[in-house]
């Protein structure tokens, strides 16, 4: 099929979480998106009858806001699936350190880092906010492949002084280095294509980073308006770790309080294990969290209590963790985040409300939107916001012929999630510029 890139107006059944809250879903609806990328009309076809009768018609296809993942891993996405059953110290040593430091040759991120980007516009993800590696010149091609391909990106240079992976340079000398090539990557990059590209500041994890670093990394987030990511009570041995290396401490959450890292553009992956002490530090500081199930259950670390923390307001969306997580796709998270909810209640009991299949459409798009503050911008189909969006065929996750419909709204998405096949994104757009990627087979 030929598909548009903006201006263009598409009929297709829509399905997308409102700011307002709830759900808007049009059997026959229509999008309209300008010459500049922004959504003119999302709604009922009927309402705008010119423009439907020569839109192009992608009915029974399903368009919905594109995925947000909150946390991956770029150079990881070729080992997606290997690993299972290690530990995550052994996995890092055995898998995922030698694939990084590959990547200090720049060719080599040259040549991947294209077919990664389309490989997560591929499974419908539009937005990825991203740890990269601790080379410079690769971050730089990584940079220029996102800016080529189109997909909204905001990457980070990985900072470790501390049990780093790059063993060529001086381990005095990595602080500084770091900082300075990260100040460099933000003034290129950081607010790149009017804001579609972007930089977060990467300290790995409290246990690759001595208290200087996470200090000083904070001050370059906040004194350049970057992000700030990186992980946090993932592992019950990390944690106990973190306390051994950081004795004066309260607890994991305040190593970072602690270096200023805090706040309401910092992104923490994981924070399985989180005290109460921690839970309301995060709250209250307005930290967002990257929820990745399928990681956390892929390497034994534990299943968060989700509902709990919805319940207590934290800010909360949905990361793939590549190639933590097995799988890109965040309709593939939203299933083993499911599942493990299920689970957890089963076990531990009732901790907050059941999550039905709309509530995950909205944290993997709209709640993801909001983490990175761009809550204004992405995240749903409404009138004024930039257009990004996915086009998805319900045929790769129908029954069989004669099955009850999904006529319903809540029975489609639990289709999407339930039966996500790998091939049902049939196209994604940004700012209304089609993706490559999907519909490759
Ligand atoms: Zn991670």
């Amino acid at each position: 099929m030929d598909l548009p890139s903006a201006p263009f107006a598409i009929r297709a059944r829509l399905l997308t979480p409102l700011a307002a809250g709830g759900t808007l879903h049009e059997p026959d609806g229509l999008v309209i998106v300008d010459a500049v990328g922004k959504l003119v009309f999302a709604g009922r076809a009927g309402e705008r009858p010119v423009e439907a009768s020569t839109a192009v018609d992608l009915r029974p296809w399903v368009v919905m806001p594109g995925m947000v993942d909150l946390h991956c891993h770029l150079p990881q996405v070729p080992n997606v699936g290997l690993g299972f059953a290690l530990d995550l110290l052994t996995w890092l040593e055995r898998i995922t350190f030698p694939t990084e430091r590959s990547w200090s040759d720049p060719a080599i991120a040259e040549r991947l880092a294209p077919p990664i980007f389309e490989s997560f516009a591929a499974v419908g993800t539009t937005t990825v906010l991203a740890h990269g590696v601790v080379y410079a010149a690769a971050m730089d091609a990584a940079y220029r492949a996102a800016e080529a391909h189109g997909i909204r990106a905001i990457l980070g240079k990985v900072m470790m002084d501390r049990g780093t992976y790059d063993d060529e340079i001086l381990p005095a000398t990595i602080l500084d280095r770091s900082i300075r090539e990260s100040a460099d990557l933000i003034e290129r990059w950081h607010g790149a294509d009017a804001g579609r590209l972007g930089y977060a500041v990467t300290p790995r994890f409290a246990l690759t980073c001595s208290a200087e670093m996470l200090r000083e990394s904070a001050d370059l987030a906040r004194s350049t308006d970057s992000w700030w990511q990186s992980h946090v009570s993932e592992d019950p041995n990390e944690i106990a770790e973190v306390a051994r290396q950081f004795p004066d401490a309260r607890d994991y959450v305040d190593v970072y309080d602690r270096a200023g890292g805090l706040g309401a553009r910092t992104v923490l992956a994981h924070a399985i294990h989180l005290s109460e002490r921690e839970l309301g530090r995060l709250v209250e500081s307005g930290t967002h969290v990257a929820h990745c199930p399928a990681s956390n259950l892929f390497i034994g670390a534990g299943i968060m209590p989700f509902a709990r923390y919805r319940a207590a307001g934290l800010s909360l969306g949905l990361g793939s963790d590549v190639s933590g997580g097995p799988d890109a796709s965040i309709f593939s998270v939203m299933r083993v985040g499911a599942y493990a909810h299920m689970a957890r209640r089963s076990l531990v009991g009732i901790e907050g409300d059941v999550l039905d299949s709309l509530s995950w459409l909205r944290a993997g798009t709209l709640d993801g939107a909001r983490a990175l503050g761009l809550g204004d911008v992405i995240g749903s189909l409404e009138a004024g916001k930039e257009a990004d969006l996915i086009a998805v065929d319900p045929a790769f996750a129908a029954a069989l012929p004669g099955a009850p419909s999904d006529d319903d709204p809540a029975d489609l998405m639990g289709r999407l999630i339930f039966r996500a096949h790998p091939d049902m994104v049939r196209a994604a757009w940004v700012r209304g510029r089609r993706l490559d990627g999907p519909g490759r087979r």
